[in-house]
């Protein structure tokens, strides 16, 4: 049975790609040290026999015995919100932390993945963005800390592919929404659904003109996976190419959530990137990818999940419960 470790598996996206690999037949060792991640995320697996959970931050050497077959790294902070409280725990995941797991990968032989980001492009001067553009990132901003760590783990991870033999690959994730994301983890799909859940007026930061492109988790995962089982070793764009304004995306969270249109603005954050869309191509042509969720069915999913899980529905679910 093959064996692969997932470090950040009690977050979003860690979470649902130990799922998918339990499903492959894999057996799954989960590392995280919760900083944002919430065990609720994995509380499905408690009796589940081919998972394991290691708490530990990734930034220490990792002791792992016996034979490993893949290293998925997707141990770092990943809201704005978060790195920005966060910045040198964000450096060091991404620098440490991809360090030791990229050391663990070439000791046991093992394949690798970075979860890198669409971030790496910064405020792009190219439109949609591909692999081959090099970004334009500012390195002392605020959100240099996460963009430069993640620069600096994909140039390692290269280093290590060229250096060491390390079978490796590089996912840029764009934005990837879905169920269990953290309501307050500042992100705008978390943002807005829970403001329209709560009846609050929804924050557009700027004038809302900035766009982005969103991709439902399930789509995103099946990319890493597919990715993690080809022979590619550069990076590659997961994400969904449909793009739109953050204004016209709450006013889509409005209709679909059947809320009055109520919106507040606040100031952009500092770099907020202007535009991003990634150009898929290179998924499409070396994985065979290509995303299956629509925007508006996976923002209805996405919707239903948080109805369900906003504390006051758990509260009202754990009255009901037989006592
Ligand atoms: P998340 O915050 O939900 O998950 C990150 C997980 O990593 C958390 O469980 C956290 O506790 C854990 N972690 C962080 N630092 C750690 C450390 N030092 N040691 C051990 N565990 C640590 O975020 P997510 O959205 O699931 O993101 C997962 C990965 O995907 C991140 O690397 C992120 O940069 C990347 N990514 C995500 C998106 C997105 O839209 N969700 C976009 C681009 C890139
Ligand atoms: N945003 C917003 N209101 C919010 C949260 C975010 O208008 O309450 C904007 C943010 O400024 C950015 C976009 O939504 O332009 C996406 O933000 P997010 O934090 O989800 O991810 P980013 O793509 O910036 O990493």
């Amino acid at each position: 049975m093959p064996f692969a470790v997932v470090t950040g598996a009690a977050g979003f996206l860690g979470s649902h790609l130990v799922d998918r690999l339990l499903r492959a037949g894999y057996r799954v060792l989960g590392v995280d040290n919760f900083v944002t991640g919430n065990p609720d995320n994995l509380s499905h697996l408690k009796h589940e026999s081919q998972f394991d959970l290691l708490v530990q931050d990734v930034s220490e050497f990792l002791d792992i015995p016996g034979k490993v077959d893949q290293i998925f790294h997707l141990a770092s902070p990943a809201s704005p919100i978060d790195y920005l409280n966060l910045p040198i725990q964000t450096l060091k995941a991404g620098a440490l932390g991809t360090y030791r797991a990229l050391g663990l990968a070439k000791a046991k032989g093992a394949g690798f993945v970075l979860a890198s980001t669409s971030e790496i492009y910064g405020d792009p001067l190219v439109h949609p963005q591909n692999e081959e553009y090099w970004g334009n990132v500012n390195p002392i901003g605020p959100r240099g800390v996460y963009d430069e760590a993640k620069r600096f783990a994909e140039a390692l991870t290269m280093a290590y592919h060229r250096s060491h033999g390390v079978n490796t690959h590089i996912v840029r994730i764009f934005n990837t929404y879905g169920p269990r994301m953290r309501l307050q983890d500042g992100r705008v799909v978390p943002a807005f659904i829970g403001q329209a859940l709560e009846g609050k007026p929804l924050t557009i930061f700027g004038d809302g003109s900035q766009t982005r492109s969103f991709c439902y988790c399930s789509d995103l995962i099946e990319g890493i996976f597919l990715l993690s089982q080809s022979g590619f070793d550069d990076p590659v764009n997961v994400g969904n190419p449909t793009e739109l304004s953050i204004l016209e995306f709450a006013r889509l969270i409005c209709r679909l959530a059947d809320i009055p249109e109520q919106l507040e603005y606040k100031p952009l954050p500092v770099d907020d990137p202007k535009q991003r869309r990634p150009d898929i191509t290179r998924a499409g042509n070396f994985l065979g990818w290509a995303p299956k969720v629509d925007l508006k069915t996976g923002l209805r999913e996405t919707i239903e999940w948080f109805r369900a899980h906003r504390p006051e529905a758990r509260k009202e679910e754990e009255a009901q419960r037989p006592t």
